[in-house]
């Protein structure tokens, strides 16, 4: 039945718009449901410490479980979620979900040091409202706030960067960590950087994927490397799958590693018994 409501659906937008169009909406009002019935899902990537040769914390990245079309990743939706005005109802989902699962693991006595989740640009429109979901998450939890980091790309800090700035202080306030997400991408200048209250760069896949061949890659690295250590800020590299990335990176001392390596995001049990295996402090 739903599918015979889906091919009419589609025959009438093919009518009027592209299918490329027809398909957004779709998706949109797909999502719209997909909240309340259940279909969204998060699931966890560690991040390993070389310090301590552990997994010491996760990002938390969501998945929708769509009953037609199985396993739909970000990739399909986040931008559609964005422009349909539904990313802040996703990410406050994320982020209420992500402080629970961290609160019970904490409980367990699974050695976690932090939890990362996403934020959208599109919440920084509404700071007020992000920062009263947050309480919320935070509350309801339990959660220490110090294990909930935020993660912002650089890019959307860039859009409206004194907006932003106060903004992340109004939410470092609260007592969570900030991370600037995909680093090295968002053309920030660094007399922004200087007034961004973060404690995170995440070197973006895209310079980590050619190491340690590409001369570039190397200089960026290196630039990245040596203004967190002047901002007495944490790097952590993402997109890390091979060894050899790994043993090039260890030179920067406290760097963490996010990557393929060291595991794929995976659903809340496996990332427990992953957690669990890791050898404790
Ligand atoms: P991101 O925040 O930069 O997350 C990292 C992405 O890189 C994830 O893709 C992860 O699976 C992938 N990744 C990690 N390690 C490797 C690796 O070694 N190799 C490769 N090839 N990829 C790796 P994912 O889960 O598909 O998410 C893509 C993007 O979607 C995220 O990029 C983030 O921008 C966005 N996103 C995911 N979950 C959320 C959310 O809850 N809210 C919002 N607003 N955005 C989200
Ligand atoms: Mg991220
Ligand atoms: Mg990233
Ligand atoms: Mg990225």
């Amino acid at each position: 039945k739903a599918k015979d409501s889906e091919r009419g659906s589609y025959a009438f937008y093919d009518s009027i718009l592209t299918e490329a169009a027809a398909r957004k909406l779709y998706i949109a009002n797909e999502l719209r449901t997909a909240i309340d019935e259940n279909q969204l899902e998060v699931h966890y990537q560690p991040v390993y410490s070389l310090n301590d040769q552990r997994i010491i914390g996760c990002e938390a990245l969501v998945r929708w479980q769509h009953p037609l079309h199985g396993m739909m990743m970000p990739a399909d939706f986040i931008t559609i979620a964005e422009d349909a005005g539904l990313i802040s109802t996703i990410d406050n989902w994320v982020m209420y979900h992500a402080c629970h699962q961290a609160q019970q693991w904490l409980q367990q006595g699974l050695a976690l040091s932090f939890m990362s989740v996403n934020i959208s640009s599109r919440l920084f429109d509404r700071g007020d409202f992000l920062t009263s979901s947050l309480q919320k998450a935070l509350l309801d939890s339990g959660l220490p706030s110090h294990y909930l980091e935020l993660e912002i790309t650089e890019s959307s800090i860039m859009q409206d960067p004194s907006q932003s700035t106060a903004l992340l202080h109004e939410l470092r306030n609260t007592g969570v960590r900030l991370a600037i997400d995909d680093f090295g991408t968002g053309y920030s200048s660094l007399s922004r950087l200087k007034h961004l209250p973060v404690d995170k760069f995440k070197i973006d896949r895209t310079f980590v994927q050619n190491l340690p061949h590409d001369a570039g890659d190397l200089a960026i690295i290196r630039a990245i490397a040596y203004l967190s250590d002047s901002f007495d800020l944490v790097i952590q590299a993402e997109g890390v799958e091979t060894r050899e990335q790994a043993d090039f990176l260890q030179q920067y001392p406290g760097i963490l590693l996010q990557g393929y390596l060291y595991g794929k995001p995976m659903p809340a049990a496996d990332f427990a018994t992953l957690l669990a295996d890791s050898p404790a402090p």
